[in-house]
């Protein structure tokens, strides 16, 4: 077995063991392959693994690649920051937008979308560090900006992201995680139409288990599949 079908094996393990370790069936969580910077290669590697899942964090980058992964079956996530100016390609291109921060940008995909004539599933990013140099809603803007989400017909809102503030150590994360999932039941609890609360995208390659103990269903995993990514 190549290192890159091992590495999908033993992250899928340790997946399944997180979940059953809080009680939780392991189908209940996603793995998602985080392959920015990746070659389509070593990504087709993964996908024979049994991967089912890509994200990137690029939306030129992403797009070259999905050209050359044509054919394979996959689900596509953008990852990283959109600008408005590529939120026409963001969405000829990607099946999911996790990154969603404002009701500006929220409402350009929205548009986007009925103009291609695609469904876009979309998260909103929640800034649940408070860091001044990462993208994400306020924690105290999100049940305004949820609210409003109502109006648009062409994304389809499906729950919560965010990117914790790095801590080497994954246990030190766990507060973070717990917060995140305590607004996502708070806004699943308030039943807003069309807003709807099924995927929490939390967990990286070092603390993915203690996300899942805290109620992730997306896991979003590039080192411990691909290896170490070059200094960006
Ligand atoms: C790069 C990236 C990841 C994956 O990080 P690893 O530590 O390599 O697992 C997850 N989420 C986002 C938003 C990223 O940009």
């Amino acid at each position: 077995m190549g290192a890159i079908a091992g590495n999908v094996q033993r992250v899928m393990e340790a997946v399944a063991e997180a979940a059953l370790k809080s009680g939780r069936r392991p189908e209940t969580v996603r793995l998602m392959a985080v392959s920015k910077l990746v070659g389509a290669d070593r990504i087709r590697q993964s996908l024979a693994a049994g991967v089912d899942c890509l994200g990137e964090n690029r939306v030129q980058e992403a797009q070259s690649k999905k050209d050359q992964l044509a054919g394979l079956d996959f689900e596509y996530h953008l990852i990283g920051p959109l600008q408005k100016n590529k939120v026409n390609r963001a969405v000829a291109t990607f099946d999911w937008v996790q990154t969603v921060d404002s009701l500006d940008l929220a409402r350009r995909i929205d548009r986007s979308s009925a103009r291609l004539g695609k469904r876009v599933s979309v998260l909103i990013q929640v800034n649940i560090g408070r860091e001044p140099q990462k993208a994400g809603v306020a924690e105290e803007e999100l049940e305004e900006m949820a609210g409003r989400l109502v109006d648009l017909d062409f994304i389809s809102v499906q729950g919560l992201m965010a990117i914790p503030p790095y801590l080497e150590d994954g246990e030190a994360v766990r507060p973070y995680f717990r917060r995140l999932r305590q607004w996502f039941d708070r806004l699943a609890s308030l039943q807003l139409p069309k807003v709807r609360m099924q995927v929490l995208s939390m967990g990286m390659s070092h603390d993915f288990p203690v996300a899942i103990e805290e109620g992730s269903t997306m896991v979003r995993v590039g080192t411990a599949i691909f290896g170490r990514r070059p200094p960006a």
